[in-house]
């Protein structure tokens, strides 16, 4: 008997415990492999405000190009590389990707629309620092930046009023924020070698995160919040949902999981949660961001209850940063149909 029983003394080893094995080193040698080879792309799924449908922000959602598997979603392999502690250099990998993808897209905006409008020093940009907006600055859309060395760009907060730059936000697992003990000033650099404004970047921590690094976790989550980098709360609801989390950590975003969603409208529970996190966040002075709104009578409920933004594929699936980008410069609306 294979079947794991045990049989005249001996227990068989399960074939089945035995492929799961196999499966896992491959993983994590695979794992290993995809970090230094660069096989990690990002999707940006777009973040709306329900008001009226704009575009507002994204979120950079990784996957991996794995050469046989094809592209694999992140609950393929984000476990392994939390055990393995490999989340922290793909960690820092989607961040550097994340801030550069959002400077492209800010270059490939007309200047008005910009919020970063400084490059002075690259060649022919002639642009002074500051906000004027000289005629021959527009740099054509794609086209490569000038290199972060010194002096290659000034201030990053010249933030045009208008800017049409979206708030991208970036998940930080809770191996991040417990492991690595130079994670704040990793991603201050980071941002500041891309020009981005620390006001563009949301970094999306679960509550796990902060709860079991409570300390460490707060005094990061602290600096960044110094440093004018934004804070959410992501899957709201799903964890300890404590209200002293809310209360000692600098959160700006809270995001209610889509388990409360798709209750919405048919699950009284549901959406008593939804209408109970919507009341506090606010009271607190926080926004709120409904994830995975599906379905028109979804929104119209949140739209209802006042909740700020909606993210889902009622909206938009995660597009890719070229797909986004078009997105971003025809400056169209989501899904914007009227539901009220
Ligand atoms: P999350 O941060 O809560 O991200 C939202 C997830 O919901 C994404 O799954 C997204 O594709 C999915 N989603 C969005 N709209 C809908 C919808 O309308 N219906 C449904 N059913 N799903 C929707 P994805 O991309 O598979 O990511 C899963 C989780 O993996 C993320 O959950 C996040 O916790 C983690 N993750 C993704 N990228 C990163 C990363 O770069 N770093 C880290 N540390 N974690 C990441
Ligand atoms: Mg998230
Ligand atoms: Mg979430
Ligand atoms: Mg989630």
């Amino acid at each position: 008997k294979a079947d794991g029983t045990v049989a005249g003394g001996y227990r068989f080893f399960e074939p089945a415990t035995h492929q799961r094995a196999v499966h896992r080193m491959n993983l994590e040698q695979d794992l290993r492999q995809a970090v230094e080879r660069g096989e990690f792309t990002l999707v940006y799924q777009p973040i709306v405000a329900l008001e009226d449908g704009r575009l507002t922000g994204a979120e950079a959602l990784i996957r991996w190009r794995h050469p046989e598997r094809g592209l694999l979603a992140p609950a393929a392999f984000l476990d392994m590389a939390e055990e393995t502690q490999l989340i922290v250099p793909i960690g820092r990998w989607v961040l550097d990707e994340a801030c550069r993808q959002l400077a492209e897209w800010n270059d490939s905006l007309p200047v008005g629309a910009r919020a970063v409008t400084a490059s002075a020093g690259s060649a022919g940009s002639g642009g002074s620092a500051g906000s004027a907006r000289p005629a021959g600055s527009a740099r054509p859309a794609g086209s490569a930046r000038p290199a972060g060395s010194a002096g290659a760009r000034l201030p990053l907060l010249a933030t045009e009023p208008d800017a049409r730059l979206p708030l991208l936000a970036v998940n930080l697992s809770s191996r991040q924020l417990s492991h690595d003990a130079d994670l704040v000033c990793e991603v201050t650099k980071t941002i500041a070698r891309h020009g981005v404004p620390p006001g563009r970047i949301c970094l999306e921590v679960t509550e796990t995160a902060v709860h079991e690094a409570s300390l460490t976790a707060r005094s990061a989550l602290e600096a960044f919040s110094g440093s004018g980098i934004k804070i959410a709360l992501d899957d709201y609801g799903t964890g300890y949902s404590s209200l002293g989390h809310l209360r000692d950590n600098p959160v700006d975003t809270l995001k209610i999981d889509r388990v409360f969603i798709s209750g919405l409208g048919q699950n009284r529970g549901d959406d008593a949660i939804v209408v109970a996190v919507i009341t506090l966040a606010h009271a607190l002075g926080m926004k709120v961001v409904a994830e995975g709104v599906e379905t028109p009578e979804q929104r119209a409920r949140l739209q209802e209850l006042g909740c700020d933004f909606a993210q889902g594929h009622l909206f938009s699936m995660p597009l890719s940063a070229e797909d986004f980008g078009e997105l971003l410069r025809s400056g169209a609306t989501v899904g914007a149909v009227p539901c009220l």
